[in-house]
């Protein structure tokens, strides 16, 4: 069906082979932790599914080779807290309230050198907003960055 009870950890782990694999070729470590394993989200799959590969995809993309992605997956007070943490270039302060809107990329140039459209973040906010979550960045230049999600896990469909 459409909406579903989704157990984060098992949409987790059917994309992490695909993301491990392309962070192996960077020669980054791409690790994770889930706080219990049988967290689950009144969803449809597909969106957690999209939410983690938009978030990691970027991650191992803005992060340079043998560096670490570190992902976070708990639940607090009714909530599921979904944390993408890299060490790669992070984004600077004026652009933070931008990289959400269709297109938008930092660095022209260095962006088309990684590839992409400037799509994910935005599909990424959407489908958490129609989840009636929200999605927050925090990020210091040259440091990294970390963007987390929080849904309810009884949301409104
Ligand atoms: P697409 O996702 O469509 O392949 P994209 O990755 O460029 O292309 P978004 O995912 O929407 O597009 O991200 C928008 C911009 O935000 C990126 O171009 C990049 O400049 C910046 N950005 C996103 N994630 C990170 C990150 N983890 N570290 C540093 N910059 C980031
Ligand atoms: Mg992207």
């Amino acid at each position: 069906s459409l909406v579903d009870s989704v157990n984060i950890y098992e949409v987790f782990i059917e994309i992490y082979d695909m993301t491990s694999y392309i962070a192996k070729s960077k020669n980054i470590k791409l690790t994770y932790e889930f706080s219990d394993k049988s967290i689950k989200v009144c969803s449809n799959r597909d969106y957690i599914k999209q939410v983690f590969l938009n978030l990691i995809d970027n991650a191992i993309k803005y992060t340079p080779e043998n560096k670490e992605v570190h992902v976070h997956v708990s639940s607090l007070d009714g909530n599921i807290c979904i944390s993408v943490k890299d060490t790669g270039v992070g984004i600077p302060e004026e652009d933070i309230e931008r990289i959400f809107e269709r297109f938008y990329r930092v660095d022209k140039a260095r962006s088309r050198d990684v590839g992409g459209t400037g799509l994910g973040l935005a599909i990424t906010k959407h489908i958490v907003k129609s989840l009636g979550g929200n999605i927050r960045v925090k990020s210091e230049l040259g440091k990294g960055s970390e963007f987390i999600v929080i849904i309810p896990q009884k949301n409104f469909l």
